[in-house]
């Protein structure tokens, strides 16, 4: 019998875990259930996709570039990427700033559903939890960021996965096997070839897990909704999101087939199951072992490439992140603030936006955080924050789910494309978990 593709199998347990999550709703002592007995798998299997993250960045970018045999072409590979990343991400906010004062979601709602989300969430944990991160990301000078790339202890590094600080490391480590010579170099780069090859494995085999762990994951996710009635107050604001990113998804499709021939239809059913997973998961950083397993094996990416295009991109390209932004900035003005609705902060908004995204983490609702930097930028008033941020809290969620799949999808894109620019971009091979099963069995 012909096996289930994992795309089918994922969505199987993707739909299952709904289903699940709405029945539990419904029944007394259900999401004390889900809770406790269904979502630490989902749990489980996010902490699996990290542990294995700093490995699999450290082993393909280090072993990626010892084969390059050439550091200028770092350099050209560098540049490629992070253009690509900037004007990708122009792009996504452009959509979004231009369906939402097209559509004017914000416009006429009525006074006493603001109330009444102001009532509820003004002074819920989750908003406040989002305006303290936000003082304290405001708070650092503007080198930071910069700074933060270099790392003083590289091990406290991989401890805290500091993505762009393992990313310095591994190229540094990369840069120096090339100049001391293939025969000295020749035992490390060996080592971390290996050990690219047992990461790979392990995504293989936790992928087996991937349906269950959905289940629980969205059966989770399902639980936390209690507010229906709110929710679909804002559905004409959440439909305007999702709208602006199956408008991005479309352009990346059109990139993909036009730059690098390839048909978009292959394109989609090979990312699909990271796509799937930043979906359940909201993290574009927890799915990236899964992105890189993808674009390696099945979409034919160089190592070189993947290993440095994709955890740059999970930390700095968060395209859907930046179009929900711009969306979701002016969507609040439009509510509670119009008079700040200027051609001038808007233009702002494309460039706090843009810098947003890049600073955003990518984590669960970071993105929110970063909106309220954003709306700082145009000189929103600070008393109204907290009600900013409760318009749109009840739908943040599965906003996020949507825009993480953009994120993801953008960076598989441009990893295609600075590829296909440098030659790296092959037939792809794709391994199966059990290849050598028999053989050890
Ligand atoms: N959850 C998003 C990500 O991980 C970030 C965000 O938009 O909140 O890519």
């Amino acid at each position: 019998m012909k096996k289930l593709a994992l795309h089918w199998k994922i969505i199987i347990g993707m739909v299952l875990g709904i289903i699940f999550g709405f029945i539990m709703n419904t029944v007394d002592g259900g999401k004390g259930f889900v809770t406790d007995w269904i979502a630490p798998f989902g749990t489980i299997f996010i902490n699996l996709l990290k542990l294995i993250a700093v490995p699999l960045i450290l082993a393909s970018l280090i072993k990626g570039i010892s084969d390059l045999k050439d550091i200028s072409k770092i350099k050209s590979m560098g540049l490629r990427t992070i253009g690509i990343y900037i004007a990708t991400t122009l792009v996504a906010i452009v959509i979004g700033l231009s369906i939402v004062n097209i559509v004017k979601p914000g416009n006429g709602m009525p006074q006493e559903t603001i109330e009444k989300i102001k009532l509820k969430y003004e002074n819920d944990a989750g908003v406040t939890d989002k305006l303290m991160k936000a003082s304290a990301q405001k708070e650092a000078g503007p080198l930071q960021a910069l700074v933060d790339i270099f790392p003083s202890n590289i091990f406290k590094s991989f401890a805290e996965a500091s993505m762009l600080q393992v990313i310095f490391f591994a190229i540094f480590v990369g840069i120096c096997l090339l100049l001391i010579g293939d025969k000295k170099a020749k035992p490390l780069v060996k080592f971390f070839d290996s050990l690219n090859e047992v990461v790979m494995k392990m995504v293989d085999l936790i992928m087996l897990f991937a349906p269950y762990a959905v289940f629980a994951l969205l059966a989770n996710v399902i639980i936390a909704f209690d507010d229906v009635e709110i929710l679909i107050k804002l559905l004409y604001y959440a439909f305007c999101v999702v709208g602006g990113l199956i408008l991005m998804i479309g352009f990346y499709l059109l990139l993909v087939s036009v730059y690098t021939k390839k048909s978009p239809m292959w394109f989609l059913k090979q990312i699909s199951p990271a796509q799937l997973l930043a979906f359940s998961t909201s993290s574009s950083a927890a799915t990236l072992p899964v992105t890189m397993e993808r674009v390696e094996e099945h979409l034919g990416v160089d190592k070189e490439v993947s290993g440095f295009v994709l955890p740059v991109g999970a930390t700095v390209n968060m395209d859907g992140t930046s179009l929900y932004q711009g969306i979701a900035a002016v969507f609040i003005m439009q509510v509670i603030w119009p008079e700040g609705l200027t051609f001038t902060n808007q233009l702002v908004i494309v460039l706090t936006a843009l810098l947003a995204s890049i600073g955003s983490a990518a984590v669960p609702s970071a993105g929110m955080v970063m909106l309220v930097i954003v709306l700082e930028s145009i000189g929103f008033p600070a008393e109204l924050l907290p009600i900013g941020l409760a318009l749109i809290f009840a739908v943040d969620r599965p906003l996020d789910m949507c825009r993480t799949v953009v994120n993801v999808t953008g960076d598989a894109t441009v990893s295609m494309i600075v590829a296909k620019s440098l030659d790296k971009l092959h037939d792809p091979k794709p391994k199966e978990w059990d290849d050598n099963y028999d053989a050890v069995k």
